[in-house]
């Protein structure tokens, strides 16, 4: 029985990591099995008949695992998923900032923005033109700044769809998927923004911004009512 536990342990946090990735579960058993060392799940199994059973160290590394796609459960305000908030590319000193879901990383002279919504671009951007021997002229050095905020952005992004439903990041076998917020359900979604059409997949990938313009998950709705609405008026006044 004990043994069935330490197997149910793996699972918990394999539905986790999951969870925090919107990935499907069979394929975060995968990515806990390699870490371990076996090719794949049932590899993993298969072992275990064998008499091969997760030590200690062993949760410790699929912990680690977790830590990396939601580095805690101690969410703090405005999403901010913790971890350190300064450090240094090269000799160049940083610090990061999430403020409602969106990820600064910002040096002497120059600023990286990542938005909330996957769809948008990251920004980067010259805060002080004056600063002569700016290091974000630098490409290596943008692909490093990049890397940071891309990073951070993607640990709000797991605690965003680890608080939602997990249909609300993975669509089911029909293609529907659940409003994070109003919670309906659909297999398409219209943009009360900018009035387009998409599917519930690309919807729940992009965290329910819009895919065509980035809107956010507020302006998505099952049904495109407001347009049905002019449909009505427009029939009812001719
Ligand atoms: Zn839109």
């Amino acid at each position: 029985m004990a043994q069935d536990q330490q197997i149910k342990d793996l699972k918990k946090l394999a539905k986790k990591i999951a969870r925090a990735k919107r990935i499907e579960h069979h394929d975060a058993l995968n990515i806990v099995a390699q870490k371990l060392g076996h090719t794949h799940w049932y590899a993993a199994m298969a072992a275990r008949k064998n008499g091969w059973l997760p030590k200690p160290d062993d949760f410790a590394k699929v912990e680690d695992l977790l830590k990396q796609a939601h580095p805690d459960e101690t969410v703090e305000m405005f999403g901010d998923p913790g971890g350190d908030r300064q450090g240094q590319i090269g000799p160049h000193a940083y610090s990061i900032e999430v403020s409602m879901d969106e990820v600064f990383v910002r040096g002497r002279g120059w600023m990286v923005h990542v938005p909330e919504a996957p769809s948008k671009e990251p920004c980067v951007r010259v805060t002080d033109k004056r600063f002569k021997v700016n290091p974000i002229h630098d490409p290596d050095f943008v692909t490093r700044a990049l890397e940071i905020a891309n990073a951070k952005a993607e640990q709000v992004r797991a605690r965003i769809a680890s608080d939602w439903p997990r249909r609300s990041t993975m669509p089911d076998a029909n293609g529907f998927a659940v409003h994070p917020i109003n919670g309906s359900s659909s297999d398409t979604w219209f943009c009360l923004h900018c009035d387009e059409k998409s599917n519930a997949k690309s919807v729940a990938a992009n965290l329910w911004h819009c895919p065509h313009c980035s809107a956010s998950p507020m302006d998505i709705f099952s049904s495109a009512w407001w347009l049905e609405d002019a449909l009505d008026e427009h029939s009812g006044s001719a």
